[in-house]
């Protein structure tokens, strides 16, 4: 199968192109800037900008920023940060405040041609009107209203002359229409909030379906992917396309695109729905990301243990991880919950393949090696990473004492155990093999020093170096290492479905209070002189990213990603 064949979106795209429906693919990604993107946006960024770019075509990033008071131009820098992260540029940088003339102008033309009035129903009484799903609704009183009464009354609703909520432009369609989204939707509604764009410029605010639909349309969008949940405003979608007619009437939008430089070659886009990503152990309503900020449950948008991508990112996630998930769930229209475990194991896999090797010892227990002077100390080459030789090596620092991980020894071995006990042997990474000849304990009997002795003939070169010892453990030089704060990070919510409040528990109840651990470690030099945002395998340990924000070469700090392997499998 070919690679642009692989679902049936870039199925239809391709035959469009073969077809000469269009000689170029457009399409859009619009966020509405109330927060931050999350883990759920990223299989529609890989959708919109992959599929542009694999088609040769391209992608705008729109912000749909038309809910005034809800919207902030930090989140704007943020979305345009974690795109770019992901590994995505944009055609055009669009605000769908960019149109709020060509949209008021193509609100007016409706007016014009009997497809949409000015109603006077309260929020309240409009809903009642509307009916039900078994119910054909009932016209509004207003609906009959003479073409320049709507015109004089949106004219004023316009130039601020009504109340909030007084007032509504709804389309004249259908009120017993089976799809509710046809009963006459409102177009525009009366909002006096200032907008971070356009200040208080309008007191109208157009709603999400007619400024969705014409945005797309005044950008030439070929294109427009959404999720499941507007399938059924698909129909509505195509009404205002249809009805408002960009292409045939340049008159909306030429002299507004004039005046403020703006590229419009009016398209008629076609919608189409794919399933939403829903992944266990997640949230992903910007509300409750939000929430968990505002109330100090997390220490920010970016913390770790948050599912959004500067969360992800921060914690040591990487965006070929992230894309290589996205590719590999597909796109079809079946919703479903995918196994978290699923994302995590593609960032081990990305991680894997592309970062460094480094020794790290995040719960140290002192080895002295007795055999060596005091002052010993030796240099040794270490590959960076055993599949790959092209990432080279790096030296690590070994002498006379060690930290080696606090697990890695037992007194009275568990059945099994294959590292160091009292009297075995056990091969130091890299070094050789090493006998434990004495166990220092304080005045507790707490274990604090190791005492042993290392064979000269098990070292690299030497006959007895591939002498079989049952176990390997990592180490780092005492005297080298330098301290540095490991914060061990799991999932927020310890259970799949932290959303689901069916057992009448809220889903704040739901949050692990084990997700972050933060311990003192050593580090190898090498590790610690990375610069922030350096992804490493700490050895046995797992995947690690050295803090983009606080790391730093004399006082290092460390997220771990994920561990080597799954811990959460039942
Ligand atoms: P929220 O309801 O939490 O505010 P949203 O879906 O409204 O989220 P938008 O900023 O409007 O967020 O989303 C921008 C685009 O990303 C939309 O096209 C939307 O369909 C898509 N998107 C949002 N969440 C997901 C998800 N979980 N999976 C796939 N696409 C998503
Ligand atoms: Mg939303
Ligand atoms: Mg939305």
């Amino acid at each position: 199968q070919r690679p642009e064949a692989r679902d049936f979106i870039r199925q239809i795209v391709r035959e469009d192109l073969a077809s000469g429906k269009h000689r170029a693919i457009r399409t859009r990604f619009p966020p509405e800037p109330n927060g931050y993107l999350h883990i759920g946006h990223a299989k529609a960024i890989c959708l919109d900008f992959g599929i542009a770019r694999e088609f040769g075509g391209w992608c705008n990033l729109r912000l749909d920023d038309t809910n005034p008071g809800k919207e902030d131009p930090e989140f704007v820098e943020g979305i345009k940060e974690d795109v770019r992260w992901l590994g995505y540029g944009w055609h055009d940088l669009r605000h769908a405040s960019d149109y709020f003339e060509v949209l008021y102008r193509a609100a007016l033309k409706l007016i014009e041609d009997g497809k949409a009035y000015v109603d006077d129903l309260s929020p309240d009484q409009m809903r009642e009107y509307r009916g039900t799903l078994t119910e054909p609704g009932r016209d509004s009183p207003y609906r009959g209203r003479s073409v320049a009464e709507n015109l004089d009354l949106f004219r004023r609703m316009r130039a601020g002359e009504f109340p909030d909520g007084s007032k509504t432009l709804r389309a004249k369609i259908d009120m017993a229409a089976g799809n509710m989204n046809l009963r006459d939707p409102a177009l525009y509604r009366i909002r006096k909030v200032p907008h971070q764009n356009t200040g208080d410029a309008w007191p109208i605010y157009p709603m999400y379906d007619f400024a969705h639909a014409l945005s797309d349309a005044i950008e030439g969008i070929t294109h427009s992917l959404c999720t499941l949940e507007f399938e059924d405003h698909r129909p509505l979608y195509d009404w205002c396309v249809d009805n408002v007619d960009l292409a045939g009437h340049p008159e909306l939008w030429r002299p507004v695109a004039e005046a403020a430089g703006l590229d419009v070659q009016p398209s008629k886009p076609r919608q189409i729905e794919f399933s939403r990503l829903n992944l266990s152990y997640c949230i992903t309503s910007k509300r409750k990301l939000a929430e968990l900020v505002q109330r100090g449950l997390v220490d920010g948008w970016d913390d770790p243990r948050m599912n959004t991508l500067r969360g992800l990112r921060r914690r040591g996630f990487t965006p070929g991880g992230i894309r290589l998930l996205i590719e590999r769930l597909g796109v079809s229209k079946q919703n479903s919950v995918i196994d978290y475990t699923l994302l995590e194991n593609c960032i081990r896999e990305d991680l894997d393949d592309h970062a460094p090797r480094r020794m790290a010892v995040l719960d140290p227990l002192r080895l002295v090696i007795a055999n060596l002077p005091e002052d010993h100390e030796e240099s040794l080459a270490f590959a960076n990473h055993p599949k790959d030789e092209a990432q080279g090596a790096r030296q690590v620092p070994f002498a006379r004492e060690l930290w080696i991980e606090r697990e890695d020894f037992a007194e009275v071995p568990p059945k099994g155990f294959k590292r160091l006990v009292p009297g075995g042997e056990v091969r130091l990474r890299g070094v050789g093999i090493v006998k434990c000849e004495d166990v220092v304990k304080d005045a507790g009997g707490r274990v604090v020093e190791l005492r042993g002795t290392l064979d000269p003939a098990s070292r690299h070169g030497m006959p007895g170096a591939d002498r079989k010892v049952k176990g390997t453990i990592h180490w780092v030089s005492a005297r080298h290492a330098v301290a540095a704060e490991v914060r061990l990070y799991d999932r927020l919510f310890n259970v799949p479905a932290p959303d689901d409040e069916s057992d009448g528990r809220s889903w704040i109840e739901h949050i692990n209070p084990e997700a972050k651990r933060v311990v003192r470690g050593w580090v190898e030099p090498a590790a610690a002189q990375a610069a922030p945002e350096t992804h490493f395998q700490f050895e046995r340990l797992g995947y690690f990213v050295s803090d983009r924000l606080d790391h730093r070469p004399d006082a290092p700090v460390f997220n771990r990603a994920v561990t080597l392997r799954d811990t959460w499998a039942k």
